[in-house]
C-alpha cells in the first residue's frame, strides 16, 4: 500500500515551485500556452499522455487504474487575470497588467501533484482518473469544450470534482457545502449612444458619461429595493469606459457587470429592472442603448453523493479540517457545467493565514496565497479519485 499522506508530502516542494512558475509567469484566458505546455511536459515525465482539444488552450488526460471501476474527472483551470500585481515577493508576477490573483496557479499545481502521486498508485486506482486542465474560466469559457469531447469517449465518468483555493477560509479547513456551493452569473454589458462635442458645450451635446455614471449607481443599488433582504443576489458593474480627453463629450460610453444570485428568479426580476433602468434614462437624455449578453452561468450546485465521496477523502487527510461555515459563495465558475454534466463535488480549501498577513480578496492586487495547504489539496484530490 502507498502511503498517499507520505507521497502528497514528498512531491511539495515541486507543487510550490511550479506554483511559482506559474505565480510568476501568468497568463490571461485562452492563452495559457505556456501553462499548458509546461504541464503537459511534467505528465509526460510520469508515462501521463496529454490530448489537447482543438482551437482550445483546455487539454486533458487518461491514467488508467490496475482495478476496474468508473472514470473521474479532476478539474483544475489555468487562467490568470487583468490585474498588475502589488507587493514585492521573489515569485511576483513578471508580466505588467497580468496577475494570479485567484488562485489558478495553485489549482493546476495541485493536480500536477495529484497526477504525479497518482501515476505512482495505479496498482489501488480504481478505474481511470480524468485530469482536465481547462482554459479561459475567468472569461466563461474553456469548460465546454472538456465536456464535449469527453462526452465522445468510452468513459463512464461517475464524479466530477473541483477543488478551488479560497482566501477567506483559513488554511487548514476545507468547505464542501451539499447542494448550493456558488453563486449564478448574467454578465452584461451595457453601451450608451448619443453624440459627442465640446466640453464647453453640454448644451449642443448628448453626453453619454453622466447618464452612464448614473446607471452604474442605479443598478449597483437594484438588490436592496428588489431583493428581500432576508436573501441575497448582487448586481456589480466593474468595467465602465468613454471618452478619450477632458474637454471631448465621447459619442458613446458603455459599462459592464454582473448579477449574482442564487436563485434564477432573482436574476429575472434584476434583469429586467437593469433594462427597464437603462431604457428609462436613455429616454430621459435622448441616447440610444443597446444592452448585450457576455456570459450566463447558473448556480454551482454539488450532488448529495459526490459530497459525501468529498467528506471521506477530505477527513482522511491528517491536517484538514471541514469548515464549519455553511453559506455558499457569491462567486460563480463554469465548474457548474461539468456538475450539470456528472455528479460532482466543487469544495473551497482554505489558504488565508493572518499571522501570515494572508487575507487579500480573490482578484485583490495584494492576493496571495498560505501555499503550505497545496500539500493538502494534492492529498485530498488523490484520495478522492483512488
Ligand atoms: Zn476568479
Ligand atoms: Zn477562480
Amino acid at each position: 500500500m502507498i502511503d498517499i499522506t507520505e507521497r502528497a508530502a514528498s512531491i511539495e516542494g515541486d507543487v510550490i515551485a511550479w506554483r511559482r512558475r506559474f505565480h510568476s509567469n501568468p497568463e490571461l484566458s485562452r492563452r495559457e500556452t505556456a501553462t499548458g505546455e509546461a504541464v503537459r511536459a511534467e505528465l509526460l515525465k510520469r508515462g501521463i499522455i496529454s490530448e489537447r482539444i482543438r482551437g482550445s488552450e483546455s487539454f486533458f488526460a487518461l491514467l488508467k487504474g490496475a482495478k476496474p471501476g468508473p472514470a473521474k474527472i479532476l478539474r483544475a483551470d489555468m487562467d490568470a487575470l487583468p490585474i498588475t500585481e502589488s507587493g514585492e515577493r521573489e515569485y511576483k508576477s513578471r508580466r505588467d497588467g497580468v496577475m494570479h490573483a485567484c488562485g489558478h496557479d495553485a489549482h493546476t499545481a495541485m493536480l500536477m501533484g495529484a497526477a504525479a502521486v497518482l501515476s505512482e498508485c495505479r496498482d489501488e486506482l480504481r478505474g481511470t482518473a480524468v485530469f482536465c486542465f481547462q482554459s479561459a474560466e475567468e472569461v466563461n469559457e474553456g469548460a465546454a469544450e472538456l465536456i464535449n469531447v469527453l462526452k465522445e469517449r468510452d468513459l463512464d465518468i461517475a464524479l466530477a470534482a473541483g477543488l478551488h483555493i479560497w482566501s477567506q477560509i483559513p488554511a487548514g479547513e476545507i468547505k464542501i457545502l451539499e447542494g448550493l456551493a456558488m453563486a449564478g452569473l448574467y454578465a452584461f454589458r451595457i453601451t450608451l449612444t448619443g453624440s459627442g462635442g465640446h466640453g464647453s458645450r453640454p448644451d449642443r451635446s448628448i453626453d453619454p458619461i453622466k447618464p452612464l455614471c448614473e446607471l452604474a449607481l442605479k443598478l449597483s443599488a437594484l438588490p436592496a429595493s428588489l431583493i428581500s433582504p432576508l436573501e441575497t443576489a448582487v448586481v456589480h458593474i466593474c468595467h465602465i469606459e468613454g471618452g478619450t480627453a477632458p474637454n471631448v463629450f465621447p459619442d458613446s460610453a458603455y459599462l459592464e457587470g454582473g448579477i449574482r444570485f442564487y436563485r434564477p428568479e432573482h436574476r429575472e426580476v434584476l434583469l429586467d429592472a437593469i433594462h427597464k433602468a437603462a431604457r428609462a434614462l436613455s429616454d430621459q437624455w435622448g441616447l440610444k442603448v443597446k444592452i448585450e449578453d457576455l456570459a450566463a452561468l447558473h448556480p454551482v450546485n454539488n450532488d448529495k453523493g459526490a459530497v459525501s465521496l468529498a467528506r471521506d477523502a477530505a477527513a482522511r487527510v491528517p491536517g484538514l479540517e471541514l469548515s464549519a461555515s455553511s453559506a455558499p459563495l457569491l462567486a460563480s465558475d463554469n465548474m457548474s457545467l461539468f456538475l450539470e454534466k456528472y455528479p460532482g463535488v466543487y469544495a473551497f480549501l482554505g489558504c488565508g493565514n493572518a499571522d501570515k498577513g494572508i487575507t487579500a480578496e480573490h482578484h485583490n492586487s495584494w492576493f496571495d496565497i498560505d501555499e503550505s495547504v497545496m500539500r493538502l489539496g494534492v492529498e485530498y484530490l488523490c484520495r478522492l479519485a483512488i
